[in-house]
């Protein structure tokens, strides 16, 4: 059962739901950014959600017609588990891995070589072409260790795509991560840019609820999430998360009954 939404004609509409599953594996990191939408650091709970867990989502989601899979944290390669996560869902599925590219390097990057296979994607946050711009607001010493990992990545193969974060740091230098990334061989649409989100630990960038946000279905242990900029609290559509297509079909009746009124309107 997939959850394509069809008219009352019977034929089929596009989907309302754009069908990507974000993971967040954990949420410790090595870094701890200051816009941070997860409040991730070295010293927050990892909260891991184990590979079992990791396991059954992907499978349900492969039934309930999911697209893709993306993992996010925290920095998911901190996890001993991320290896066999990402093998498995990407025999199953198209997978992005999100990361800050610092530990793609020696052991973890070897495993993640192993674990790979071309439906594999690596999107690296990169918010700058020097370190000034992307270490405002990461921390000193972080952008050289990105720029190893997004060369370390590439050298073994990798399709690395580039999030940037849109700050007042970087805005008026935004062309230089361009420069970067074409001389990377990275394409343009392997590069995107987002605005700042005043979550997490953010303290500015733009306010963002679900009613502002297109749901994109987000699972930690904690339950199941409108959209991967928030796991806080109003942003919860349920604490259960088995079956997967419960709290999909909360989304979806939400979806419905918002086109609905607009339909009255
Ligand atoms: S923004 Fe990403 S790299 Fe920075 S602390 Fe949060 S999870 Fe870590």
């Amino acid at each position: 059962m997939g959850f394509r939404v069809s008219g009352d004609d019977g034929i089929r509409s596009e989907p309302v739901l754009p069908l990507k599953l974000w993971i967040y594996t954990n949420f410790d990191c090595n870094l701890s950014c200051r816009y941070c939408l997860a409040r991730s650091s070295p010293h927050t709970p990892r909260l891991e959600m184990g590979l079992d867990m990791v396991k059954q989502l992907v499978d349900e989601a492969a039934v309930l017609g999911f697209d893709c899979v993306y993992f996010t944290g925290g920095e998911p390669l901190l996890l001993d588990s991320i290896y066999a996560m990402l093998s498995y869902a990407c025999a199953k599925l198209p997978t992005t891995l999100l990361t800050n590219a610092m530990l793609a390097r020696g052991k973890r990057l070897e495993m993640l070589r192993d674990a790979a296979n071309p439906n594999l994607t690596v999107q690296v946050s990169l918010d700058g072409g020097r370190a000034e711009t992307h270490e405002a607001y990461r921390g000193i010493g972080s952008w050289g260790k990105t720029v190893e990992g997004i060369h370390n990545l590439l050298e073994s193969g990798f399709r690395v795509r580039l999030s940037t974060t849109e700050t007042p740091a970087n805005q008026s230098s935004l062309d230089e991560i361009c420069t970067f990334h074409r001389a990377l061989g990275i394409v343009e649409e392997d590069h995107f840019v987002r605005p700042l989100a005043r979550r997490g630990a953010a303290q500015e960038g733009m306010v963002v609820s679900r009613e502002t946000l297109a749901p994109e279905i987000t699972v930690s242990v904690k339950g199941v999430y409108w959209h991967p900029l928030s796991t806080d609290e109003d942003m919860r559509i349920s604490e259960q998360i088995f079956p997967l297509s419960a709290p999909v079909g909360l989304v979806m009746e939400k979806l419905q009954s918002a086109q609905a009124l607009q339909t009255v309107k």
